[in-house]
């Protein structure tokens, strides 16, 4: 597919599971593509598999946490492709799962810096830029844990529903300067994240697999393809909507 020719798109969080095939599901339909992760060797990766598509890559080591990084992935961005019509919004962190009373504050405020500013930080800057360029389309990541409550990851779960609330209130703000923005709400996705929440451990994925109506895990793969659908010109009156895509998981 082509469909997205010549578009400039930037994945946060591009280093690794879903934003890392986010990335090259867009490059795959013709999009250049800036990665802005904090794990340089991850995003260099991801940065390697787009150029071997024949597509044009950037890498820019960046804490979404920190406005500074956020500024710089976007304006290196501009200087490097001259516009962003597409934004995936997607880096984040899961913290550790214990209860609410126990959880430790210095750690709830990482998980609220990364998750909810991060994202805050990441809309203003690149809807800045759209302004200037009569448009985009931007997607960001909640979760399940940001429709439903998540016994065990209070600031996780609070953040994600931060996020449907930015984006929800921003789709607003901007509808009439043709931006659009969307938000996905993944379930339980085979990536690096569910390892780290399952501790490997087989009996934590059944478990988990087992609240799942479809009985399994959704890929990134799954997940790219509606967040490239969101991100293209397919999607047009699709705006400050939230997408489920847990295999049934918050339907019920
Ligand atoms: P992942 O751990 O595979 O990838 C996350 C990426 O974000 C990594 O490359 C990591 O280096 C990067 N990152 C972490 N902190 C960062 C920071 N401060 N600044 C910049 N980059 C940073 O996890 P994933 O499953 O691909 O998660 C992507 C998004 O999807 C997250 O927002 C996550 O909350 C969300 N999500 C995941 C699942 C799931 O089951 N995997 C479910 C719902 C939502």
């Amino acid at each position: 597919m082509t469909d997205l020719q010549g578009k400039i798109g930037i994945v946060t969080g591009g280093g690794s599971g879903i934003g890392r095939e986010v990335a090259l599901t867009l490059a795959k339909r013709g999009a250049h593509v800036t990665i802005a992760d904090i794990s340089e060797e991850g995003g260099n990766e991801t940065v390697q598999l787009i150029e071997a598509l024949g597509a044009k890559a950037l890498f820019v080591k960046t804490d979404v946490s920190r406005l500074d990084d956020v500024k710089n992935y976007v304006h290196t961005t501009l200087n490097m492709f001259s516009r962003i019509d597409m934004f995936f919004n997607n880096a984040g962190i899961e913290g550790q799962v214990m209860p609410l009373a126990d959880y430790p504050e210095e750690l709830f405020n990482k998980v609220v810096d990364i998750n909810l500013k991060g994202a805050f930080y990441g809309m203003k800057y690149v809807i800045q830029a759209m302004l200037k360029n009569g448009g985009g389309a931007i997607v960001n990541t909640a979760s399940n844990a940001g429709i439903v409550g998540s016994p065990g990851v209070s600031p996780y779960a609070g953040t994600k529903h931060g996020v449907i609330g930015l984006t929800k209130t921003a789709a607003g703000e901007y509808a009439a300067q043709n931006i659009r923005v969307n938000a996905i709400a993944p379930g339980p996705t085979a990536t690096n994240m569910m390892e780290r929440f399952t501790q490997g451990s087989e009996e934590a994925h059944n478990q988990v697999k087992a609240g799942i109506p479809a009985g399994r895990y959704g890929t990134p793969q799954e997940v790219a393809n509606l967040v490239a659908f969101l991100l293209s010109d397919e999607a047009p009156i699709i705006n400050g909507a939230v997408y489920p895509i847990d295999g049934g998981l918050t339907a019920l």
